[in-house]
């Protein structure tokens, strides 16, 4: 061995291990300067690309990629411009009835083949490699760079900008080319540009859709979204804490800055970039990893992005993170994320989204507030001490069982308290909306700031609220209950604070005028509060694993709230809520079809960048009719609670799905149900959309039909038709509905008819 040769193997692994990884600044700098490699540019023909449930066909083009980014190529550029023949198709079948519905709702076809003659593709597959083996086995030759001008370089670089947290997330992590991501802008023939996404780090790995602008406002329109049949779920996230401790400084002029930290795991291996989500709002301003200063990787995005959703952000390590060993992470944010609304009164924005956290996922807080002496604030978690020193307050809350979700709020509160074993509640309200209560009431000026009787009995309610629920449930998360006041019209129940309407704690008087209907005022003073509450269960206890199930936790939590306005109001008055809920589900849109017919319960969140009123009619009011009938399934409402009991069991640890609560439920049918599995009842009423035209007619003595119309071909549901006979208690008979008419036959003289419009739901005219 000679001392040249000795020195070359040297040289080689003194690169491998002391070779400067590259930076993700490099990264992102790289992927904002884009430009097409002349030397890159092929002649393809018949090149097949599949992506998961997607395939790609490039009939005849030029394909350019380009230059790299670090050591790889990251963006290709297709055309058929100039090409004889050129063409080229997007192919997508979505794997279950759902998503192909959804898909023609917004393509009018359910299975697409759409050509195109521009693309545009980001990815960290073997989209190259793939290339270049083609290359080698046709006549695939190499062209010329023209027909890629400058304006190409522009819009690889927007769609660049889009996508750069995945891709350099992806890079740093070493995604294996089979398990790299791959984006795409497509400019289709006749459906115009739109957008492809194949990540298999996502639980839904193929996504479809288009970004629009509403109002100033982008917003991702999702034509469809799926795993495809035989792909395995990955796990929700690379990293897990059990612990999060925040301390959060709020200055006098309301903005947050706040230091989080976490210990974390990874079992993965080679992991430079750590993922986690915050909300836009929230600007990450320093993190350290392990007592290492890390880079962080933040979309910049401007300020008329929604306050409801997080987006994802890396922490990026210089060298890889040992996999197995716990790391110390602090995340430095700041944010303006609360409004004041006068009069003491403040609006908390990104309620759940306001510290760095990974999606998902469960854990304890530990929580640090200081904040202006002036504000009381309040937070999730038991009280363990508040101080006040000079002019800044300090609140220390822990919350020591495993939640999703946890938020804050303030304002210029005055309370009081109500302790019943196990549970302690601190009931807060605005003292200018305890003045205008007190006012209203002529409470003489000495008496100003005592606190209004009818505060006092809704702090009374939240106790006995909390107790009845644990006594149908059983324990919730936490025993300590804040419930604090928000600006706005609605209310959100996260674990120990409930954020509810200002509407709620006026008197109806008191609320703006628009709002005084008998409705909105059970709204308001009735449901409201319990519905809340019982979110401490549905959405706090058990949490929804992913989009689609979310309808469920606000569904259940209305359901118990309609349960219980009506046993204080009477059924007659429960059964108009139904009534008025039915009204704004057949409620015609512009386009004559009714509001409902925008989705099913199961595309969740994605109805909302649709049609924000469709998406909650959808989930409140269709969702709490579901709940209904499957209780009436299930034999009532004792046999409901039952089910319920069950259903918190099983899910309060592994996470609620659709799939899991059917399945639990059809433990629960009586024996003899038409449908053990409820597959049917869930086909039509979660996966699928319609509410059914229904009508009786007799064909002889004893044969009549069901007609059903107004629904989809596919649309099928077992109605209880009313068998009615002398001297005897009314029976239930299930008939299968069809658009074909379902015939039946019904021994004995008897009344026949259709069941009682408060019991299920369909159109009877
Ligand atoms: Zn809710």
């Amino acid at each position: 061995m000679n001392f040249w040769r000795i020195s070359a193997s040297l040289l080689v692994f003194s690169c491998s291990v002391f070779c400067q990884q590259p930076t993700a600044a490099s990264l992102v700098s790289a992927l904002n300067g884009l430009s097409i490699d002349p030397n890159e540019v092929y002649h393809v023909r018949d090149l097949r690309l599949t992506r998961g449930g997607f395939t790609i066909y490039l009939t005849e083009g030029l394909l350019a990629f380009t230059k790299p980014v670090g050591s790889e190529v990251v963006a290709a550029a297709f055309t058929t411009s100039g090409v004889d023949a050129g063409d080229a198709e997007f192919i997508v079948t979505p794997p279950n009835r759902g998503e192909r519905a959804s898909l023609a709702y917004f393509t009018k076809t359910p299975n697409l083949d759409e050509h195109f003659s521009q693309a545009i593709f980001l990815f960290t597959d073997q989209l190259r490699m793939e290339t270049l083996r083609h290359m080698q086995q046709t006549e695939v030759k190499k062209a010329a760079a023209e027909a890629f001008g400058p304006q190409w370089t522009q819009t690889i670089d927007q769609l660049a900008a889009g996508v750069e947290v995945p891709i350099v997330e992806s890079m740093l992590n070493r995604d294996p080319p089979d398990q790299g991501v791959f984006y795409g802008l497509i400019g289709g023939n006749d459906l115009g540009p739109f957008q492809i996404c194949f990540n298999p780090h996502q639980a839904e790995s193929n996504i479809v859709g288009k970004v629009t602008m509403e109002g100033g406002i982008a917003a991702f329109q999702s034509w469809t979204s799926f795993l495809p049949k035989k792909a395995i779920a990955p796990p929700l996230s690379i990293f897990h804490t059990a612990a999060y401790q925040i301390e959060a400084d709020i200055s006098p002029d309301l903005t947050v800055s706040a230091v989080t930290r976490f210990i974390a795991k990874t079992a993965r291996e080679n992991c430079r970039a750590m993922a986690l989500e915050i909300a836009p709002k929230m600007k990450v301003t320093g993190a350290t990893i392990n007592g290492q200063t890390v880079e962080v990787v933040q979309p910049q995005s401007s300020d008329d992005t929604g306050d409801t959703d997080g987006e994802k952000f890396l922490l990026v390590s210089a060298e890889p993170l040992p996999s197995g060993a716990p790391l110390q992470v602090e995340v430095h944010h700041q944010g303006s994320v609360i409004h004041d609304e006068g009069e003491g009164i403040y609006f908390v924005e990104a309620r759940n989204i306001w510290f760095p956290r990974f999606s998902f996922d469960s854990a304890t807080f530990d929580l640090t507030f200081h904040c202006p002496v002036r504000l009381r604030i309040v937070s999730s978690g038991k009280l363990i001490s508040e101080k006040v020193d000079g002019s800044t307050r300090t609140v220390h809350r822990v919350l020591d069982s495993p939640v999703q979700f946890v938020g804050f709020n303030l304002g210029d509160f005055v309370g009081i308290e109500r302790e019943q074993s196990p549970f302690r509640v601190e009931f807060y309200a605005n003292r200018s909306i305890v003045d205008r209560i007190n006012n209203a009431n002529s409470i003489s000026a000495t008496h100003t700031g005592d606190f209004p009787a009818a505060l006092t009995a809704m702090a009374d309610r939240t106790l006995e609220l909390l107790r009845n629920d644990a006594a149908e449930w059983g324990p919730p998360p936490t025993t300590n209950m804040a419930v604090t006041p928000i600006a706005g019209t609605f209310g959100q129940g996260f674990p120990g604070l409930i954020y509810l309407s200002i509407n709620s704690y006026l008197p109806p008087l008191l609320r703006p005028p628009h709002i005084r209907d008998t409705l909105l005022n059970s709204f308001y003073s009735d449901l409201m509060l319990p519905h809340e509450i019982a979110h401490q269960w549905w959405g706090n206890l058990v949490m929804a694993n992913d989009y689609r199930s979310g309808w469920l936790t606000e569904a259940l939590a209305n359901y118990a709230a309609l349960g219980i306005y009506s046993e204080r109001n009477g059924a007659a008055a429960g059964n108009k809520l139904l009534a008025f809920y039915r009204g704004e589900i057949e409620t015609r849109m512009p386009n004559g079809k009714p509001v409902e017919a925008e989705g099913p319960l199961n595309v969740g969140v994605r109805l909302r960048a649709l049609n924000a009123n469709a998406w909650r009619v959808i989930t409140y009011d269709k969702g709490t009719w579901v709940i209904r009938m499957l209780a009436q399934r299930l034999g009532g409402n004792d046999r409901f609670a039952a089910f319920e009991r069950a259903l918190i069991q099983t899910t309060k640890d592994e996470g609620l799905s659709n799939e899991t609560f059917r399945k639990i439920a059809a433990r629960f049918l009586p024996p003899g149900d038409p449908d053990p599995t409820l597959e049917y009842f869930f086909d039509s009423w979660v996966y699928g959309v319609g509410v059914p035209r229904l009508s009786l007619a007799r064909s002889s003595a004893r044969e009549y039909v069901l007609r059903q119309s107004g629904v989809g071909e596919d649309f099928s549901v077992d109605v209880p038709v009313r068998i009615e006979r002398p001297g005897r208690p009314a029976a239930i008979q299930w008939v299968r509905s069809s658009n074909d008419g379902t015939p039946f036959t019904v021994s004995g003289t008897a009344q026949v008819s259709l069941p009682a419009l408060s019991d299920f739901l369909y159109r009877s005219e």
